[in-house]
C-alpha cells in the first residue's frame, strides 16, 4: 500500500523548489495533493506537469482572508484535509545593521504569521477529522544563529509554535513536527550571493542536498509510519550542525 492513499494534502510554496518536490513524490504515493503559491504562472504549470492528482490555488500565505477561501477549496474539493505543509517562505541574508523594518515585516508576515494562519485556519477541519499531520518547514536557522536576522527569528518562531500547537492538538489526534533543512540545491541558495564551493565547506557531509532528500523526510512525517511522532525536530543538513 502506498504510504499516503486516500490522503488529502495541502502544500504551500508549492510552485517551485522543496514545495513541489513534495508534491510530487505525495501524489507517487497515492496522496490528492493541493498546492499554492504567489506565484501563479509557476504554480499552475507545476500542477500541470503533476497531473489530475494536483490542483493549483492562488495564495498569499500572509492573508488570513486567502487562508479562509483555500482551506474552503480544498474542503469542497475533496472534503478533508490530512496534511498540512507550510512551506512557503522568502530567505533575505541581511544581519541586524542591514534589515530594515520593512524587510523584517515582510519575512514575519510570510514565514511567521503564514504558518500560525495555516495552522489556525486548518486545524478545525482535522479536529472535525479527528486526524492529522501538520508539517512546519524551518531551517537549521531554526536551530542555531544565522547571519540572516529576521529569517533566523522566524524559523525559531517556528520551532516554538509547532511544539505548543503539538501540545495544544495533540488531544485531537493532530500531530505537529518541524523540518529543519541544511543547504537544499533550490534558487533561495544563490540569495547567500557566495560561490556553492564556500557553502559546501561548511558541511561535514560534503554536499548540498537535493530537493527530494527532504521530501523524502516530510512524506515519512506526513505518513501513519510517523503515528507517534509529535511536537518535535527533524533535521535535515548533512551534519552542519551536528
Ligand atoms: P523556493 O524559493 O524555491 O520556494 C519558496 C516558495 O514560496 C516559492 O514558490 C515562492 O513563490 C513561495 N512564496 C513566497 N512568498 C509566498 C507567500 N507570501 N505566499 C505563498 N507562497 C509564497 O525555496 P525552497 O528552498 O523550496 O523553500 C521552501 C522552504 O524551505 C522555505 O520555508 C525555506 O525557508 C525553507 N528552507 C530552505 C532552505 C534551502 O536551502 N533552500 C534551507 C532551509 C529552509
Amino acid at each position: 500500500m502506498n504510504r499516503l492513499d486516500n490522503k488529502i494534502a495541502l502544500i504551500t510554496g508549492g510552485a517551485n523548489g522543496q514545495g513541489a518536490a513534495e508534491a510530487e513524490l505525495f501524489i507517487d504515493a497515492g496522496a490528492k495533493v493541493v498546492i499554492t503559491d504567489v506565484n501563479s504562472e509557476a504554480g499552475e504549470a507545476t500542477a500541470a506537469r503533476l497531473g489530475e492528482n494536483c490542483a493549483f490555488l492562488q495564495h498569499d500565505v500572509s492573508s488570513q482572508d486567502d487562508w479562509a477561501r483555500v482551506v474552503d477549496a480544498v474542503v469542497d474539493l475533496h472534503g478533508r484535509i490530512d496534511v498540512l505543509v507550510n512551506n512557503a517562505g522568502i530567505f533575505r541574508v541581511l544581519g541586524l545593521a542591514d534589515t530594515d523594518l520593512g524587510t523584517w515585516e515582510q519575512t514575519v508576515a510570510i514565514n511567521q504569521t503564514g504558518v500560525f494562519l495555516g495552522m489556525k485556519a486548518v486545524a478545525p477541519v482535522m479536529q472535525a477529522n479527528r486526524a492529522g499531520s501538520i508539517i512546519n518547514i524551518s531551517s537549521i536557522a531554526g536551530l542555531a544563529a544565522s547571519k540572516a536576522h529576521a529569517y533566523c527569528a522566524t524559523k525559531w518562531a517556528v520551532r516554538g509554535m509547532t511544539k505548543a500547537a503539538a501540545v495544544e492538538l495533540g488531544p485531537s489526534n493532530i500531530r505537529v513536527n518541524s523540518i529543519h533543512p541544511g543547504y537544499i540545491e533550490t534558487p533561495m541558495l544563490d540569495a547567500f550571493g557566495v560561490p556553492r564551493q564556500e557553502l559546501v565547506a561548511k558541511i561535514p557531509f560534503g554536499r548540498t542536498a537535493e530537493v527530494i532528500e527532504v521530501a523524502k523526510v516530510v512524506l515519512f512525517v506526513a505518513s501513519d509510519d510517523a503515528g507517534y511522532c509529535t511536537g518535535h525536530e527533524f533535521v535535515v543538513d548533512g551534519a552542519i550542525k551536528a
